[in-house]
């Protein structure tokens, strides 16, 4: 028998309403935001990702699927759906177009990390982002799409955490301040953390090592190191979030796992479910188009984890909508019945009705069994009686109440109910 990978996950047929449900209310918020879906390939050139995701991260240093395909090339599968949005604007052209533009995806990932509870190899991102505004209107826009997002899906006790990681300017200042307090205590801390040291301080604080964690907690915190510019920005984007009346609460700890955001960051993050809890993470990445080697435009956006939310929803007795049944099964009893049942559930098909009749060529007795085990809503049997008599009685399951409709009325009897 040959098995699934590690970290990876298969959706049964009895599960995918719940998927369903989370990419269509994607797609609905998708649709009063006016956000247009992109898609790009699963994988890319590996230094896409080394140049936009960051060489200092996590997810560039341990993380990524990279191979040499058979032309020589080093490809990673994408790990994250920003850097492919990105070249995607920029190797379309897409600066001379109608600005901002405002896009969303909804994309499998993959990163090698040590598969638990809502961490796989293989995840799923339902992420919007919005290129070449730099306006504050447009961090609330963003954050207030994740969350109206959230609400949509009915996940409850979530918190929205913001912060302000500045820009270049407010960066240098602020990592001269983390040397000099990380400096004594480097010893301490892990290798990784060492090597963060000089090429990017601020990786640092978001080690996951106790040891780490513990000096990383009383270092200087970036709020205190904004330029007047960035910190205004900060002042209007928590207006602009009390006015639509989300609430968040400003925690200064949260960087971020990749190296291309400034200014703006955040996550949701649920209270009910543990170590993985955060269910959406994002922010702003105005120098990521430069880095890329393009022109430098403004952008933001945000990625929700779609595993990640079905554990918390599954967790905490959120509802999801009741998968699609039949609407009637029509069983056969001889052969000549068994073929007008098949002909009259076509009928009712081509009209948009969810009808079913047997294709195992079972008893009426297991074709009624099988009807209630698969959730049909009426049956009705038709036998020699029923094709002369033209009149059908269809029994509605739950109840067992049973009408006699005529046969060439099916369609308008189930329309009405
Ligand atoms: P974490 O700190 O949990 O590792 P991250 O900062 O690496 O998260 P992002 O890169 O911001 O995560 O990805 C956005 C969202 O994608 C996360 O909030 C989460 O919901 C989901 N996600 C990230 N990594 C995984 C994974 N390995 N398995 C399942 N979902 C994931
Ligand atoms: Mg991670």
């Amino acid at each position: 028998m040959i098995n699934i990978p590690k970290g990876t996950k298969d959706v049964l047929p009895s599960q995918s309403h719940k998927w369903q449900f989370i990419e269509n209310t994607a797609r609905s918020v998708a649709k009063i935001f006016n956000l247009k879906e992109l898609r790009t390939p699963t994988f890319e050139h590996t230094e896409l990702f080394l140049r936009g995701v960051g060489e200092t991260t996590d997810v560039v240093n341990k993380e990524m699927y990279t191979f040499e395909d058979k032309g020589g090339r080093s490809i990673t599968l994408k790990p994250e759906g920003t850097a492919g949005a990105a070249r995607l604007f920029i190797e379309n052209g897409l600066y001379s177009g109608a600005l901002p533009l405002k896009t969303y995806y909804i994309t499998p990932c993959f990163r090698y990390e040590r598969p638990q509870a809502g961490r796989l190899r293989e995840f799923h991102q339902f992420g919007i982002e919005i290129f070449g505004s730099p306006a504050p209107e447009t961090d609330a826009e963003v954050i207030f799409a994740a969350s109206t997002f959230l609400n949509k899906l009915g996940v409850k006790n979530t918190e929205l955490r913001l912060n302000s990681i500045g820009c270049r300017d407010c960066r240098k200042a602020y990592n001269q301040a983390l040397r000099e307090y990380f400096k004594p205590n480097l010893d301490k801390m892990c290798a990784t953390c060492r090597t963060r040291f000089d090429k990017n301080p601020l990786r640092m604080l978001d080690c996951k090592e106790e040891n780490c964690k513990k000096i990383t907690s009383g270092a200087p915190k970036i709020l205190d190191y904004l330029c007047p510019d960035c910190a205004a920005h900060f002042e209007k984007v928590k207006t602009l979030l009390s006015a639509q009346g989300v609430r968040y609460t400003v925690d200064p700890e949260i960087v971020r796992g990749l190296d291309y955001y400034t200014k703006t960051v955040f996550e949701f993050v649920s209270t009910d479910i543990g170590a993985q809890g955060t269910v959406c993470g994002g922010g702003r990445y105005d120098n990521l188009l430069e880095e890329l080697g393009a022109a430098s435009l403004p952008a933001i956006g945000f990625a929700a984890g779609i595993e990640r939310l079905i554990l918390l929803m599954d967790n905490t007795g959120v509802q999801f909508p009741e998968p699609d049944r039949p609407k009637i099964y029509l069983a056969g009893m001889d052969e000549p019945s068994r073929e007008l049942a098949f002909k009259l559930c076509g009928g009712l098909r081509a009209h948009g009705i969810n009808a079913e009749c047997d294709l195992m060529g079972r008893s009426v007795k297991a074709q009624f069994k099988y009807a209630d085990k698969i959730g049909a809503r009426y049956a009705a049997a038709i036998g020699a009686n029923e094709a002369e008599s033209g009149v059908v009685n269809i029994k509605e399951m739950s109840t067992g109440e049973s009408s006699a409709v005529k046969i060439n009325e099916i369609y308008e009897y189930l329309i009405k109910r």
